[in-house]
């Protein structure tokens, strides 16, 4: 039997089976005790979290009443931690040259349907202008796992790519980094490359189900995958994404272990991860999402994402184009803090003019341009934010955690929110948009808590207007 021990280095004693089926039969057995229920909604509105085996009951709770009151306390704590920002970013595959056999991903290598690219830097350089007039300033890069055709100095030389180009007003001030599981040794080579986030999504949590899933290429070592964020913050990158691939496993199982993860790197490294994300398997080419029979309902999503907002309050949670508008817009309201907008999940494929099908991971389901996504937020009261600052100030790891704790980040992110939205009004938005946006920033420059950070964010919009970019707090 092994023991279950969030501090341990090694995988399947973190991730502990037994203690995950040991959960599901706690929340199973309690998710009724409607007493013990209201205790953990007591604890969550404490705003310091809950562990796995309290969300869990939570999750599976189906009393319509304590469901209502799960989602508006996930509403209130959102509102109390991001306000009404939601920061935007876009993905940006380089290449699809992949080793691995994953079941569910187009780019596996016996698919020979897809034509296989990778971007010369010569096209890094055109996405990048191509993702710059749209507005643009964090991306997340995207590569298939090959260790001949993407080694990491590839990646190393389009993140330095990438950070070097200037197109009119615009710059690309933050790249996340999700690629596969490497070394300590390459982590810290992405560290000194100045990524932001280092994002791996860990698929399934279920030893058994990664395993059939990935059946071929490195990315079957189940325990190497699993223990990669520990090797990433060894190697110096304090700020890591994790998540799930929601649909190819039971996803209370796969929920309990997400929060397993985040405990774990709380207890080994003194700082939890920095993001959540919880994409959906989609359809793409040769992958048929109803060949995994675990596909869940956008309500059951929607809660799923509820439960986390509430168990880790200071993660933010990330949701892609891989969804709806409809279910973006209630999982938004719900605790989503971060999205992309007007992606291409094709390698090339923002440079050309209709979206192209055939090297695209995944089916998009949100296919407006960042304008219409900017406007839509707008209309429905947030603020899209296209700040960069807290890594470039240092503000990462255990330094952003303690300021998001004690609530002081708002200071920073809410007038940073503002004067980057008014970048990108003055650069990239259509008339419709400019408008909502001048209204918008003026009916919040008044939320800004003090007198002289009001007066200096009133100066620097001014600035804007006359050109001078990238201010920040
Ligand atoms: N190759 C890297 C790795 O192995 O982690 C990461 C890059 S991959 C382009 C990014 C993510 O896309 C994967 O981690 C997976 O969760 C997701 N993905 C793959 N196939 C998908 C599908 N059919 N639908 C939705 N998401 C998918």
């Amino acid at each position: 039997m092994i023991k279950y021990d969030p501090k341990s280095l090694v995988a399947e004693e973190f991730i502990n089976d037994e203690e995950i089926r040991k959960t599901l039969e706690y929340a199973d057995a309690n998710k009724d005790n409607l007493e013990l229920v209201d205790q953990i909604i007591e604890k969550a509105k404490e705003r310091k979290g809950l562990n796995h085996r309290e969300a869990s009951v939570l999750l599976a709770c189906e009393d319509k009443e304590k469901t209502k009151e799960i989602y508006d306390l996930a509403e209130q704590i959102k509102k109390d931690f991001y306000g009404n920002r939601i920061v935007m970013f876009a993905p940006l595959y380089l290449s699809n040259y992949c080793v691995n056999g994953c079941l569910y991903c187009p780019y596996h290598q016996k698919n020979k349907n897809i034509p296989r690219k990778k971007l010369t830097q010569e096209e890094v350089k055109k996405e990048v202008i191509a993702l710059q007039d749209m507005g643009h300033k964090r991306l997340a890069i995207e590569a298939g796992e090959d260790p001949v055709n993407n080694p990491i100095e590839y990646i190393l030389d389009c993140i330095k790519t990438i950070y070097s180009i200037k197109h009119k007003n615009g710059a690309i001030r933050r790249v996340n980094v999700n690629i596969a599981a490497t070394t300590v040794e390459n982590y810290r080579k992405l560290k000194e490359a100045g990524i932001g986030t280092y994002i791996l999504f860990q698929e399934t949590y279920h030893k058994e189900s990664y395993e059939y899933l990935h059946p071929t290429g490195p990315k079957h070592n189940y325990a190497y995958h699993t223990e990669a964020m520990d090797r990433a913050m060894e190697g110096g990158i304090d700020d890591v994404g994790i998540g799930v691939l929601f649909g190819l496993d039971k996803y209370r199982y796969e929920f309990a272990g997400l929060l397993m993860h985040a405990e774990h790197l709380e207890a080994v490294h003194g700082v939890g991860p920095h993001t959540i994300s919880v994409p959906r398997v989609k359809h793409a080419d040769d992958i048929d999402p109803t060949d995994f029979d675990n596909s869940l309902s956008d309500e059951m999503f929607c809660k799923i994402a509820a439960c986390i907002r509430i168990a880790v309050p200071y993660t933010g949670m990330i949701i892609s184009t891989r969804e709806t508008p409809k279910v973006r817009e209630e999982i938004i309201r719900l605790g989503v803090s971060q999205i992309s907008g007007g992606s291409r999940t094709s390698v090339g494929g923002y440079a050309e003019e209709e979206r192209p099908h055939d090297t695209e991971q995944f089916d998009v389901s949100d296919n407006r341009t960042l304008d219409e996504v900017v406007n839509w937020l707008m209309r429905a009261g947030y603020i899209p934010s296209f700040c960069t600052a807290c890594y470039r100030e240092g503000r990462t790891g255990d330094r952003f955690m303690s300021l998001c704790k004690s609530g002081q980040i708002q200071n920073c992110c809410h007038p940073n929110a503002l004067m980057t939205l008014k970048e990108f009004l003055m650069d990239y938005a259509s008339p419709d948009t400019k408008k909502i946006g001048e209204e918008l920033i003026e009916k919040e420059i008044d939320n800004i808590g003090k007198e002289k950070v009001k007066e200096i964010v009133r100066e620097r919009l001014v600035k804007i207007e006359n050109g001078e970019r990238d201010f920040r707090f």
